[in-house]
């Protein structure tokens, strides 16, 4: 059982680590992940700016029921089949990184708000498009009658934070090129070096709730 009062003085170092890198306005998502309803209740309650779920079943299973929660992102990679699942319960889709996903978002919901994933370093493992193919994917999105607010990438999780510099600062570039607003980068490790290159949101899972847990 975690509690409001631990995810609070955590975030509160969150943000101070975020303040030292040179951020302001930087939003930031608790990222809830194998951790039980509690963690979520407590994200809401310390205020976190947004929750991140990763799992199509595993947020429904969790999200049913809970009320006044802050706005729900979906983070992780999405199967065109698993929309109409979680649509209920998401704000934003995070994860856009192909035309038939972002087909099915605006056919399930009309007008949803999405973020373009992008994978600098071209790691297919983690999902994303090729930095080349953002600009079309936005251009796509729109067409659908999608509202693409901004882009988001996840840095490489091997060789220390720094190895992620280049790839976030050709993310920002794109953010800026397009005209959008947000820019979604940055984990536990790599916060600093991101919100460094412009993260407007950092997405925040053991830093705030401990160690993950292990999924099956
Ligand atoms: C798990 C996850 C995070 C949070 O990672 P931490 O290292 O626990 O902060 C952020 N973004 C995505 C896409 C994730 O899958």
């Amino acid at each position: 059982m975690i509690t409001a009062a631990e995810v609070a003085e955590r975030l509160e170092a969150i943000r101070d680590r975020i303040a030292r890198a040179g951020g302001r306005d930087v939003r930031v998502v608790g990222v809830t992940k194998t951790w039980g309803v509690d963690a979520v209740r407590a994200a809401a309650a310390a205020g976190c700016d947004a929750i991140g779920e990763n799992y199509a079943q595993e947020l429904v299973t969790k999200l049913t029921g809970e009320a006044d929660l802050p706005p729900v992102h979906f983070i992780g990679r999405l199967q065109t089949n698993k929309v109409r699942l979680v649509a209920p319960f998401v704000d934003v889709y995070e994860t856009v990184d192909r035309d038939g996903l972002a087909v099915e978002i605006a056919k399930r919901v009309p007008g949803a708000r999405v973020l373009v994933q992008v994978s600098p370093d071209g790691d297919p493992d983690k999902g994303g498009c090729a930095l080349g193919d953002v600009p079309a994917l936005v251009e796509r999105c729109g067409a659908l009658g999608l509202v693409v607010v901004g882009l988001m990438t996840v840095g490489p999780t091997d060789g220390g934070p720094e190895v992620a510099r280049v790839g976030f600062r050709a993310v920002r570039r794109a953010v800026d090129d397009l005209g959008l607003q947000v820019c979604s980068m940055g984990m536990s490790d790599d916060l600093e070096v991101a919100v460094g290159e412009g993260s407007t949101q950092v997405r925040i899972g053991s830093a705030l709730f401990g160690p993950r847990r292990t999924t099956g």
